[in-house]
């Protein structure tokens, strides 16, 4: 089991399940042709996937088609269940950014069939994340930018201000499902400009000024 990494913080906190939310943005919900629902719509990511900052996506012989999705993580603080928006925050350890991998030529088909997304999203190496921020130093979870460049180029640009759901209203229907404990990471869903990486592309993420994740992408030796 891994630990999250710090910035200026020498914590010990084990990753605990990884909570996904899929179509969040309303203009990632219409380049996927799918519709926002009134709830979040959640999976679940092992911890397995986890890699950190300077490591390397690995492209499973399974899939032809691995796409990026930036995405604001929240690292859980305090375990809890049933937590009300307005003390929401208080729950909050901290932020990171994160790319959800997903294998869309198997997510296609999973949607095609019915069928769960964990193949699609569950390959070791999907979930890089950066050092966490701890909460303090960000003022207003609900108004970060979010980028993402492949090859120095940008293909994913926006702001967590618009997402469809606030932080706040994540943590209260997450914590409606499922119990959050201190080192679950919720990831909370990618804007538009998903795109497909391949072998030798280099990613950077970044959480306005406060967090940078660089990764590189390489074939899996298996
Ligand atoms: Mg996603």
């Amino acid at each position: 089991m891994a630990n999250y990494r710090f910035k200026n913080s020498e914590k010990k906190i084990r990753i605990g399940k990884i909570i996904g939310l899929a179509r969040t943005y309303r203009e990632h919900a219409t380049e996927m042709q799918a519709e926002i629902t009134e709830d979040p719509l959640l999976f679940l990511k092992p911890e397995s996937a986890v890699i950190f900052n300077n490591e390397t996506i690995r492209i499973p012989t399974m899939s032809k088609n691995l796409h990026h999705e930036v995405e604001l993580g929240i690292v859980i603080g305090k375990t809890a269940r049933h937590i009300s928006q307005k003390h929401a925050l208080d729950y909050v350890l901290g932020y990171v950014v994160v790319l959800d991998i997903t294998a869309r030529d198997i997510q296609s088909e999973a949607k095609k069939n019915g069928w769960p997304w964990t193949i699609a999203k569950g390959f070791d190496t999907f979930a890089p994340i950066s050092d966490v921020v701890l909460k303090d130093e960000i003022s207003d979870p609900n108004n970060l930018d979010l980028i993402l460049t492949v090859n120095n180029q940008t293909k994913q640009q926006s702001n967590t201000k618009y997402m469809v759901y606030s932080v706040e209203r994540i943590i209260e229907f997450v914590s409606s499902v499922m119990t959050l404990k201190r080192g679950d990471l919720i990831m909370t869903g990618t804007p538009s400009g998903v795109g497909e990486i391949v072998e030798g592309d280099a990613l950077e993420a970044r959480l306005g000024n406060y967090c940078v994740l660089s990764v590189d992408v390489r074939k899996s030796m298996k």
